[in-house]
């Protein structure tokens, strides 16, 4: 079995999620007491969020940089960065190591793409909703169309991740604003919509809407699982 590399933290409450599908993954796939090898590294995670909102993007990578570093020296067989925001930083990540990084929206869009969807809705961080490196990336690598909330739901959306999920609070009513901008996009075309940021599916699930969702966090697992046991003979 490979050993997985995790920059976690971003924030630890979504971390949990991946720990639990990691392990959950590997379990189902080799039975038994069988669970991942992993190399994490957790970041405290005000420190991110200070730098994004600073738009010192430079400084943050610099902390995923040094911490891939550590994981690779560790002796981690590939990275995941735990966080669909992060890679806006990816590529300055990946020059610093020589174990590859499994990009999430890569991952999420051969998701998408195996099954047909050819125009998605994108839910995230502003940062991921509004700059380039992650709708661009989909749109122009995999050919997805890729739309997103009007700017008063992006910051709706935004401000519900940073006050809210990422301390672990779950609200109702927030729910059911998410709700209603899945709806919004579904209404734009979108044949489905991207969880892209990795808390979210501690709020909205499946069972909530007939909208089908797309869990970056469960697809990056999935992968990362995937690529951990693709060697494995049992
Ligand atoms: N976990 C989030 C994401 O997937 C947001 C937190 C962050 O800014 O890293 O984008």
């Amino acid at each position: 079995m490979k050993t997985i590399g995790m920059i976690g933290g971003m924030s630890w409450e979504s971390t949990v999620s991946y720990y639990q599908a990691l392990n959950r993954g590997v379990k189902e796939a080799l039975g038994g007491s069988h669970s991942a090898k992993i190399w994490l590294y957790s970041v405290d995670f005000d420190e991110i969020q200070t730098l994004q909102h600073q738009g010192k993007w430079r400084q943050a990578a610099k902390i995923l940089a040094d911490a891939a570093v550590g994981i690779e020296a560790a002796g981690a067989d590939f990275l995941l960065i735990c966080a669909n925001t992060m890679h806006k930083v990816a590529d300055e990540v990946q020059a610093a190591i020589s174990i590859p990084i499994l990009h999430v929206a890569d991952l999420t869009a051969e998701k998408l793409l195996a099954d047909g969807i050819t125009k998605v809705g994108l839910l995230g961080t502003e940062f991921t909703m509004e700059e380039s490196f992650y709708k661009d990336r989909i749109r122009e690598n995999y050919a997805i169309d890729v739309v997103v909330p009007d700017k008063s739901d992006r910051n709706t959306v935004h401000n519900i991740i940073y006050s809210e999920l990422i301390l672990g609070q779950i609200k109702d009513d927030s729910r059911q604003r998410y709700l209603e901008v899945i709806d919004q996009l579904h209404d734009q075309g979108a044949q489905a919509v991207v969880l892209g940021c990795t808390e979210i599916a501690l709020l909205v699930q499946q069972h909530h809407t007939k909208v089908p969702l797309y869990d970056t966090t469960e697809i990056h697992a999935a992968q990362a699982v995937k690529l951990a046991l693709a060697d494995c003979v049992n």
